[in-house]
């Protein structure tokens, strides 16, 4: 049965732009788009339809980098910092990255799962209906399981599509202290493998930084991820300059994500493998980072540009992809029109999902969100809150 929406305007976002079409109607059948345009070019009206009272229109939102699943958080180290306790101090007492792994692999599923609901329902009333997420907790074969399944099960849950990413390059785990090359053998022979043959995994990814993995280790991972046929991303150049991002593109990466230390060779190589750039503007902020991604390369060569939450108990306990808009505009200086593309296509080209999200055209799923707002910049210019909205999933109205 087609269903006609209109009275609205849309930002399309088709080719990463606003493309708007003003006094817009929209006709859905199914889950599918089949007609986007403008209302007086209607071909045909529909029995069912929808008067979306002058609201404007744009892609359901994609949160391309979340570690959304995690048991326990680090609110109370949060208090400890601020009052005063140095970082050293609290990783000697098992705090930091540590005290995650250890409340992760401590947590059933189920418990998991309840947690990771209550993080996801603030993002999915914000706009979002696409979700990354990552594993990277866990660090051992039961508990990265665990994660991705997790992941998986928030699809039956909640209305949103999920795209699993395997991240057990994310940290030593503290059973390997001092045998990085062993943990990757591990991760590469073993957890990868087995993970990906049970159907968890739709792309690999892994930390390229001093304090966790080298590009030669990361180079392994992406060679077992190439041998499975699943696509690649990296967490690159956020705290110092690897070319993590010159190597993710030599691998055809979907996506090098933080990059605020990356620089003019990264972002050619970037563009001529069309991995996209996800800039993370809540760890910028929460870890008061002071080096900015290099803006000015990343445009002149063309690299697409994505934004994300990367929601994590540590750096980024970020529950609205719509604040993050707003300080990739005030923080990195992308434009509201650049940020709101970052949150639709090129984060639907960050998960390899182009082809059928990302903007409103025909063929696409048809998931779409009706603002009641004067203009598209506004998503970027509130500092968060609930705007109001009706939110189009798979051509049904939540
Ligand atoms: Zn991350």
């Amino acid at each position: 049965m087609k269903h006609l929406w209109q009275h609205c305007h849309a930002a399309t976002m088709k080719a990463g732009r606003y493309s708007i079409i003003e006094d817009a109607a929209i006709i859905t059948e199914g889950e599918r788009i089949v007609w986007i345009g403008p209302r007086s070019e209607l071909p045909e009206r529909p029995l069912q339809s929808t008067d979306l009272g002058g609201a404007w229109v744009t892609p359901g939102f994609i949160d391309c980098h979340t570690h959304l699943v995690f048991g326990g958080d680090r609110s109370g180290e949060f208090e400890q910092r601020l009052n005063g306790v140095s970082y050293a101090e609290i990783a000697a007492a098992g705090g930091g990255i540590a005290s995650t792994v250890r409340a992760t692999r401590e947590a059933s599923e189920e418990e998991l799962l309840a947690s990771a609901i209550k993080r996801a329902r603030p993002l999915l009333a914000d706009g979002v209906t696409v979700l990354e997420v990552k594993s990277g907790y866990g660090l051992d074969l039961d508990s990265e399981r665990r994660m991705l399944r997790v992941a998986r099960r928030l699809e039956q849950e909640l209305p949103v599509t999920v795209r699993t990413t395997c991240l057990s390059a994310h940290a030593l785990p503290p059973e390997y202290a001092g045998r990085a090359d062993e943990y990757i053998e591990r991760v590469c022979h073993h957890i990868l493998p087995a993970l990906a043959e049970e159907g968890l995994v739709d792309a690999v990814d892994a930390f390229c930084e001093h304090l966790a993995f080298s590009p030669a280790q990361v180079e392994r991972v992406f060679q077992t991820a190439q041998r499975l046929g699943l696509p690649v991303k990296l967490h690159a150049e956020q705290l110092s300059s690897l070319h993590g991002s010159s190597l993710a593109a030599r691998y055809g990466a979907l996506s090098a994500d933080h990059l605020e230390f990356m620089d003019e060779s990264d972002a050619i190589a970037m563009a001529e493998a069309g991995t996209v750039a996800v800039l993370l503007p809540g760890a910028f902020f929460v870890l008061r980072e002071t080096q900015l991604p290099p803006m000015d390369a990343l445009r002149k060569h063309g690299v697409n540009i994505a934004i994300a939450s990367d929601l994590n108990p540590g750096t980024s306990p970020a529950l609205s992809l719509r604040l993050m808009l707003n300080m990739a505009c005030t923080a990195f200086r992308l434009t509201p029109e650049e940020a709101l593309a970052g949150v639709t296509l090129n984060a639907a080209r960050a998960l390899g999902m182009a082809d059928s999200h990302g903007s409103l055209e025909a063929g696409k799923v048809a998931d779409f969100i009706a603002w009641d707002i004067q203009r598209p910049a506004e998503l970027a210019y509130w500092l968060g809150g609930d705007l109001p909205k009706r939110i189009i999933r798979h051509g049904e109205e939540l």
